[in-house]
């Protein structure tokens, strides 16, 4: 691979590359994660890997010319708001006499409505920005650990996602992330529900061993994963904003997945990283800086809990901030299909 070629003539850009740290490093956090708190690479925010990549003639192009890629993702960690908050709200309401708000609430508990389920909100905004994006549904069973919802619950909503040509990816909670049988399974699932090939992947959590779980998902049959990124930090983890083709030190293969590496998740900002709302958006603005200066892929995961209040408005402003600057702004897959002609 050309990509790869390049990289190997530096060892310390291969190292990051490859994440040769976290081979045999047994540091993990209580979700199993090799977190940036571990790592020894201290210039997360700079794309060092792309950057070598560029100065040595490496170039992409996006479609309609753009100068760079947004690639958008919403994880589905549920669906349901619990009964007791909206027991809450009911009483709130009742309290500041807003009929109207008790009965709009008492009618989505009798129908089962749930304000979560909010896709075709998301799709409308994304619509207004002339982009689109990829779901990552759980196909839990209720004896799983990570069980949240039946995916059959959301079976029209799915239908809507795909009759508007989103994507939809499986989001493989823990019993999933190092077992290609288990992802096998539930892409089956899925696949047989939806009638479409899944072919992407997101862990729950981000859990995700380097390379074990490249492995699982290249033999489960799928095409690419966008897990890889630090839940305690935003930036770039192996250095890099471009998709690429994951390398296995261990058996000195290159793995047959596309990994596009994940650079921002929502609730790191604020639970993680801890930062107010100003310090949020200079961090964000920077790390489109820099990938736009690489022509690279700036990838986002936006929870579909995370669409209300000062959460909703930061994801509106990343969006109409990106169309300014005229960003092919899509989903995993057009970027996986568009890929294709460089790797
Ligand atoms: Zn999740």
């Amino acid at each position: 691979m050309l990509m790869h070629k390049i990289i190997q003539s530096d060892p310390e850009i291969w190292n990051l590359f490859t994440s040769k740290e976290e081979y045999n490093n047994l540091h993990r956090d209580q979700y199993e994660r090799f977190p940036y708190y571990a790592s020894k690479n201290r210039n997360i925010f700079e794309p060092l890997v792309s950057q070598y990549l560029i100065n040595h003639n490496f170039r992409v192009e996006f479609p309609g010319n753009a100068p760079f890629a947004v690639c958008l993702t919403h994880d589905i960690d549920t669906i349901y708001k619990p009964l007791i908050y909206k027991g809450i709200d009911m009483l709130l309401a009742l309290k500041k006499g807003d009929a109207n708000n008790f009965f709009i609430l008492l009618k989505q508990i009798q129908s089962k409505k749930n304000p979560f389920c909010n896709f075709s909100n998301i799709m409308n905004l994304e619509k207004k920005y002339g982009a689109k994006s990829t779901f990552f549904v759980l196909a839990e069973t209720q004896e799983e650990p990570d069980f949240q919802y039946n995916i059959e619950d959301i079976n029209k909503e799915l239908g809507e996602i795909i009759e508007n040509k989103w994507e939809i990816g499986l989001h493989g909670g823990s019993s999933v992330y190092l077992d290609a049988h288990m992802m096998m399974a539930k892409k089956k699932v899925l696949e047989k529900l939806i009638h479409k090939e899944i072919i992407g992947y997101r862990s729950h959590f981000l859990q995700f061993h380097t390379p074990d779980t490249w492995v699982a998902l290249s033999k489960a049959g799928f095409k690419y994963d966008t897990t890889f990124g630090y839940a305690d930090c935003a930036g770039f983890r192996n250095g890099i904003c471009h998709p690429f083709k994951p390398y296995n030190l261990n058996t000195d293969q290159e793995i047959n997945i596309l990994e596009i590496p994940l650079i921002l998740m929502d609730c790191t900002l604020g639970l993680y990283m801890e930062l107010d709302e100003d310090k949020k958006w200079e961090l964000i603005k920077g790390l489109i800086e820099r990938v736009a200066e690489c022509r690279g892929i700036f990838t986002i995961l936006w929870h579909n809990t995370f669409m209300s209040g000062s959460q909703f408005e930061l994801y509106e402003k990343i969006l109409a901030y990106c169309y300014k600057k005229n960003a092919w702004m899509t989903n995993c897959e057009e970027i996986y299909y568009w890929f294709q002609n460089y790797y």
